[in-house]
């Protein structure tokens, strides 16, 4: 069966993230052969997003003009994608499971009397070749369900680095379809908004993005300092990747929650999660167990983490990163 579907891209910082060309792939699974996949992206100087989208499966992209920088609100961006979604009646829509997709979708399902899944990890045809499963982890990642839509529409967030995506290159622009016929310009309704961002105070700046990091370096209460997490972003930027913490170091004041990991937290899927000085309390693996490969250094040997460690170092993180670091650098 083939249907329309609307993936909602996301921007941050002016770029289109990864997750939303993810959407994609995503919504060609749901689509069918001859479905088609609608993009919905706004902001300012769109084509070469627009480029992207199309090199990455979209068939048709909307575009809404925003002026550069202009702060996201939950409202805008719902009137923008219901707008969009009444246009095409799409039977499905794909946001990524991002702190946007998250707020986004619920509003989508409920002005759309939709059924809703969030962070969806897998999509599979039923064996009859028609309906779709979709997997998704439960309790704190210990479980996976299954589950099946009876009607549409519905409305979907899936996990960051779940869905094989094409990578953003510099190549994507001029392998790209045709850009004027594929795109479907959309008149944004900002008439008696109810919310008006003052300002923004950013807190990681510069740091790659968690979720969608590809190699992710962890530190928990072993580090014992808010200086102790100098090592390891040491280690991180050598593998030019992101930091992120155990809810233990963000409580004792070492970080800052936006670097938080786990149930509470964020939720990451990286092809490599370096745990340091982090005991492995179900409420962390929550965030983390679907990682790739997980590396844990910890200086107890029945520290829980290295249950679902592929790799462990019994030592002390002190010693043991610096010496990452230098052989990475090395490399
Ligand atoms: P600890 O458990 O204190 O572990 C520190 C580890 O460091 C120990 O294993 C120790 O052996 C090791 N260590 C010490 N010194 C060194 C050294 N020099 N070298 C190497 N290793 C060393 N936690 C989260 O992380 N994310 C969440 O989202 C989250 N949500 C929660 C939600 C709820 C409702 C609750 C109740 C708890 C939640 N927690 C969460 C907290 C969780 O239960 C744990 O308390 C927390 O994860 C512990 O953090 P930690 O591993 O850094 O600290």
């Amino acid at each position: 069966m083939s249907r329309d579907i609307l993936v909602i891209a996301e921007r941050r910082d002016g770029s289109l993230r990864q997750v939303s060309l993810e959407a994609i792939a995503a919504a060609r699974t749901m689509a069918g052969e001859d479905g088609v996949v609608h993009a919905f992206v706004a902001g300012d100087a769109l084509e070469p997003h627009v480029r992207r989208l199309l090199a990455a499966g979209a068939d048709r992209v909307h575009t809404a003009a925003r002026p550069a920088g202009e702060p996201y609100t939950a409202e805008k961006a719902f009137r923008d994608a219901s707008g969009v979604a009444a246009r095409i009646r799409p039977a499905a829509i794909v946001l990524g499971h991002t702190a946007i997709g998250r707020e986004v979708a619920p509003r989508l399902a409920a002005a759309l009397d939709a059924g809703q899944l969030s962070d969806v990890i897998a999509i599979e045809r039923e064996p009859d070749g028609d309906g779709l499963r979709f997997t998704r982890p439960i309790y704190a990642g210990k479980a996976f369900e299954k589950r099946v839509f009876r009607r549409e529409p519905w409305v979907v967030t899936i996990r960051p680095n779940n869905f094989p995506a094409p990578a953003a290159t510099a190549s994507d622009a001029a392998d790209s379809p045709a850009v004027d016929s594929a795109v479907v310009p959309f008149e944004p309704d900002d008439v008696d908004l109810r919310t008006v961002v003052r300002g923004v105070v950013r807190r990681t700046a510069g740091q790659t993005d968690l979720a969608e990091a590809k190699i992710v370096v962890s530190g928990g209460r072993g580090v014992k300092s808010a200086d102790g997490f100098k090592p390891l972003e040491e280690l991180a930027a050598a593998l030019g990747g992101a930091v992120g913490a155990s809810r233990g170091a963000c409580d004792a004041g070492y970080c800052d929650y936006a670097l938080q990991i786990g149930q509470t937290g964020k939720v990451v899927t990286p092809e490599l999660y370096i745990a340091c000085g982090i005991s492995g309390a179900i409420q962390h693996l929550a965030g983390m167990s679907q990682s790739r490969v997980i590396v844990a250094i910890n200086k107890d040997p029945e520290a829980p983490i290295f249950k679902i460690a592929d790799y462990g170092i019994v030592g002390d993180l002190f010693e043991v990163v610096p010496l990452l670091s230098e052989e990475v650098r090395r490399l």
